[in-house]
């Protein structure tokens, strides 16, 4: 019997795609996670076709809709996020995901409280959603998703396994 499918962001899995060329491997999550359900995992940003390294980007604009922008350069990946995201997310609609883990605090994966200024330097005025998040969530309203701060809290951990084995089940 095939396992229960949970999407996550590639860098928790360890894989070196981040802005500085690194990875955020969360051992607890995957080891948790990874006794119920195979992980799928999706990095937005390295997927779009920005380079590893790359310089790093921010959120700037309005807590609702921010745009995705190169903090040094001021170039604008908006576009280039959102085209990405209808491809992916058009191709994720078949892969019976159950589930989602994004990395927290990204201006693409981070699917709460990420900063968002009002221009080049400053201090943040606002919170938003990651872009690839904001898509994920529109795509998928229903589905099961969680930050990977949160599940470092055993409670939450347990708590978002039942509700992906919940909504796996109401899919099929
Ligand atoms: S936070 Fe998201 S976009 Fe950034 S490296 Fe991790 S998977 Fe890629």
């Amino acid at each position: 019997m095939s396992r229960i499918r949970v999407g996550i962001s590639s860098c928790l899995l360890g894989e070196p795609v981040r802005y500085d060329g690194r990875d955020k491997h969360d051992l607890f999550i995957i080891t948790e996670l990874g006794r119920f359900f195979e992980l799928v995992g999706v990095c937005p940003e390295r997927e779009a076709g920005m380079p590893v390294p790359r310089d790093p980007m921010q959120l700037v604009g309005s807590g609702e809709t921010p745009r995705l922008v190169v903090i040094r350069s001021g170039q604008d990946m908006t576009g280039q996020m959102r085209l990405f995201c209808e491809c992916r997310l058009a191709a994720l609609a078949t892969e019976s995901l159950c589930g989602f883990v994004l990395k927290s605090n990204s201006p693409s994966c981070g699917l709460s409280g990420v900063a968002v200024y009002p221009g080049p330097g400053g201090a943040p005025e606002a919170e938003g959603r990651g872009l690839f998040a904001a898509a994920l969530t529109a795509r998928f309203p229903q589905m099961p998703m969680a930050e990977e701060r949160w599940l470092r809290e055993p409670a939450h951990c347990s708590l978002f396994i039942e509700q992906v084995v919940r909504y796996c089940r109401h899919l099929s």
